[in-house]
């Protein structure tokens, strides 16, 4: 792996990584394990926590020692000595476990990163989550998941008090672009928590810049207790996908938004099927949708993973049962002369609304939106 990159001086962030040559989506860039692995209790206090950093850097060989001490040493608040700052800066873990390693951590922040790093019990990685150009510099997000839902402003906040930089990413600079960038990342917060039943965390007392106590950080978010409808659903899969994919969010977290808004599409209309003032009737923009919505999503996926990855497999398998439980898409598909004949859409004069599936033979008969009102209110008046 360590011929993937070099480390380098910067001309204004002390030493980044680098590319050195292309890396596509879904390398493994980094594994190794910790240099220090500290479990914490509950109740443990910060002084207690900043003693056993203290030993563990004593226990470790000269080597270590030197490199760990060429890294960032940040500016925590509370931490007295370089090694726990060194410490404080560069961490990972969680309340249970405090970690430490030497070469995940020389990769710098970026609000926009083009790698992710993740734990697995046993080592650590970092990979890839898009393609890196030679000589590009690799940068992981200091904030996981919520730099997706904080304005600059926010975000500044939080990596100057903990880090002490200020971010020049894409995202944060030049200051007089980024107002559109934190009003998708607002709608990108709201839209993405409220799909979990949840409230974004509050992340308004960032704008103002004041001291803030270290254990304000992470916040958390709060039940919503809001039950989403169908639509609502379907609209916030396919909004959050828009503003991701804007926003220069990896691949396959833009094609999670478009596969979970095709699927949901489809099953609303696969309930259409099982009316019987609606069994027979096809709605075209719906099916479009479904079919563009997929075949983006899996066109993302693609672009991501690597051919053989299971996600590929398991996005065309649930795209082909889609097909043949879905009659309008296999008559789309199989109709060239339908597809011609609709191609300008529904227009004012009664356009291609939806499509009537014959019982038995399967005849198809296009319908104006006018025609599908109608056809449906007669039926409904029987029922
Ligand atoms: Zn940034």
């Amino acid at each position: 792996m360590d011929d993937l990159f070099e480390i380098r001086r910067t001309a204004t962030k002390g030493c980044g990584v680098f590319a050195k040559k292309a890396i596509s989506s879904y390398t493994i860039i980094v594994r190794e394990s910790p240099v220090i692995a500290l479990k914490c209790a509950p109740g443990d206090t910060a002084a207690k926590i900043d003693a056993s950093i203290e030993q563990a850097f004593r226990n470790l060989s000269k080597k270590d020692q030197a490199s760990e001490l060429q890294l960032h040493e940040g500016s925590h608040p509370n931490a007295k000595t370089k090694v726990t700052r060194i410490f404080h800066a560069n961490g990972f873990g969680n309340e249970h476990v405090k970690e430490l390693y030497l070469t995940k951590s020389r990769f710098n922040h970026s609000c926009v990163p083009n790698a992710f790093a993740y734990e697995d019990g046993e080592s650590s990685y970092l990979q890839a989550i898009r393609q890196i150009a030679p000589g590009e510099e690799i940068t992981i997000s200091y904030l996981p998941r919520f730099e997706e839902a904080m304005t600059s402003r926010q975000r500044a906040t939080v990596l100057h008090l903990h880090y002490k930089f200020e971010c020049r990413c894409a995202a944060c600079w030049p200051p007089h672009q980024r107002w559109k960038s934190d009003v998708r990342r607002q709608l990108i917060g709201f839209l993405s928590y409220a799909l979990e039943g949840e409230n974004a965390p509050d992340f308004r007392p960032l704008d103002i810049c004041h001291p803030l106590s270290w254990v304000c950080w992470p916040p958390q978010p709060t039940p919503s207790g809001r039950v989403l409808t169908p639509a609502q659903e379907i609209e916030y899969n396919f909004l959050l996908a828009n503003l991701r994919e804007a926003e220069g969010w990896p691949d396959y977290l833009v094609a999670e938004g478009y596969l979970h808004a095709a699927t949901k599409l489809a099953f609303q209309q696969s309930e259409y099927q099982q009316s019987p003032a609606t069994q027979d009737i096809v709605f075209l923009e719906a099916a479009r949708c479904i079919e563009a919505w997929y075949q983006k999503g899996l066109e993302l996926e693609k672009k991501f993973y690597p051919p053989a990855h299971p996600q590929i497999r398991d996005g065309t398998m649930a795209w082909e049962n889609t097909m043949s439980r879905f009659r309008c898409l296999q008559y789309l598909r199989m109709t060239n002369s339908l597809k011609a004949r609709d191609e300008h859409g529904p227009s004012e004069s009664g356009g291609n609304f939806a499509v009537r599936i014959q019982e038995g033979d399967g005849t198809l008969t296009l319908l104006s939106q006018e025609d599908t009102a109608g056809l449906i209110w007669q039926r409904v008046k029987r029922l």
